[in-house]
């Protein structure tokens, strides 16, 4: 099989964890595998690198920070290459413009546009371990090093494999796989064997932060097999992320995950015009805030109340944009003590009663619910903070997730 393996920056954090890292390869090597290993800076180096930029300008220049940036997995991957060279395996390190990984000209988060495989697969070919400098591309006009936005190293593993079309894409990070939910919340939480690419973007953007959510599209555009793995216990086989046609047994719901970081806005009184959620909605887009949940309450008189979510991080320019709005509504206020839980199953589309046992299960347990949102594949349901882990456990009881 052709493999491309990822280690993230705590599986290469030392000089140790780079041989432990090495003993990995090299076991996957002697079963008779090609390897293709796509490394992260050691972990602390890509912020360390930025504050250091920082300390000569507050705007240094992108192109210049790439230059900085990218030095980090630069290090990691020459030095994994020499310690798998000391035990007698032929290894090539390689930039990621030595992989041939082509990007636009968005320095510090730049797209990949074009993979020029033809390095690595010659590299392949000469029975070669490669280890490639994740997070990293070269510009298409200006022949520039460019890196792919924080976390990019995942992207530059399942590009790679989608490209050269390997048989597994294997992401090694200090977790060893996917589980029904957060473990610190609820010890019950068990590992998945396999997830489709649907359910591990709704998990990843609610808050289980294992893969970058990027690559995981990415993934399931170019049909790439992902293994989330642990680098600290590779004898454990991870979860598999793969297509959805691929698992035969479709749980109704795999998981439960839990976002912290949205506030509610709520808007009451504003008066009931066509147009009205256009104006403000349109307003908030173009301001760049990511609205997730909005409802709409009819008031009497011709107004209406309107409650939204949105990122914690965007509270300070929703806040100007609603300043426009002061006219429009009788008050308006925010709520930053909720949070989001949600419910992940593909099975869902093919069951009834799903959302019914959510609310159940939370009304058991006296935990008002203040919004709720559902897609084809997930239930949203906004409370208050404080019930967030009671909430988790609590579903993930009445799912069977434990059992
Ligand atoms: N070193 C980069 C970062 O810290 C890229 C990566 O780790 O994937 O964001
Ligand atoms: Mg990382």
């Amino acid at each position: 099989m052709l493999k491309v393996l990822k280690f993230g920056g705590t599986s290469v954090g030392t000089l140790e964890r780079i041989q432990n890292v090495a003993n990995i390869i090299k076991k996957i090597k002697d079963e008779g595998h090609d390897v293709i290993a796509v490394v992260s800076a050691m972990s602390g180096e890509t912020n360390k690198l930025l504050e250091y930029a920082h300390s000569f300008s507050k705007t240094p220049n992108p192109c210049e920070v790439d230059m900085l940036l990218s030095s980090g997995e630069r290090v990691t991957s020459a030095l994994l290459s020499i310690a798998l060279n000391e035990q007698g395996y032929s290894t090539t390190s390689m930039s990621g413009r030595e992989a041939g990984i082509i990007t636009d000209s968005l320095h510090t988060k730049a797209r990949i546009e074009d993979i020029d495989p033809s390095n690595l697969k010659k590299a392949i070919s000469d029975g070669k371990i490669v280890i490639v400098a994740g997070f990293q591309g070269v510009t298409q006009d200006t022949n520039r090093v460019s890196t792919l936005g924080r976390g990019g190293s995942d992207l530059t593993a399942v590009a790679i494999a989608g490209v050269i079309e390997a048989d597994v894409c294997e992401i090694y990070t200090d977790v060893d796989g996917i589980y029904t939910t957060d473990p610190r919340i609820e010890p019950k939480a068990k590992k998945l064997d396999k997830i489709s690419y649907d359910e591990m973007l709704e998990l990843a953007s609610l808050g289980a932060k294992v893969l970058q959510n990027r690559s995981v599209e990415m993934a399931k555009k170019l049909n790439v097999n992902l293994i989330s793995r642990s680098s600290f216990t590779p004898e454990v086989e991870g979860t598999l992320i793969t297509k959805e046609e691929n698992i035969m047994e479709k749980a109704i719901v795999s998981g439960i995950a839990l976002d912290r970081d949205q506030i509610r806005v709520g808007m009451y009184g504003v008066i009931d015009r066509p147009g009205i959620a256009s104006t403000i909605f349109t307003a908030l887009a173009d301001a760049n805030i990511n609205v997730d949940m909005i409802v709409q309450t009819r008031g009497g008189d011709g107004k209406t109340d309107l409650d939204f979510t949105i990122p914690r991080g965007d509270w300070e320019a929703c806040k100007k944009v609603m300043a426009r709005f002061k006219e429009e509504a009788e008050k308006i206020d925010y709520n930053d003590t909720i949070c989001k839980v949600s419910i992940v199953g593909v099975g869902m589309k093919t069951h009834t009663g799903v959302a019914s046992k959510a609310f159940s299960t939370l009304a058991n347990e006296n935990i008002n619910i203040r919004i709720i949102s559902t897609s084809e594949i997930k239930i949203s349901m906004i409370i208050e903070e404080k019930y967030a882990e009671l909430a988790v456990r609590a579903l993930h009881s009445a799912y069977n997730l434990d059992k």
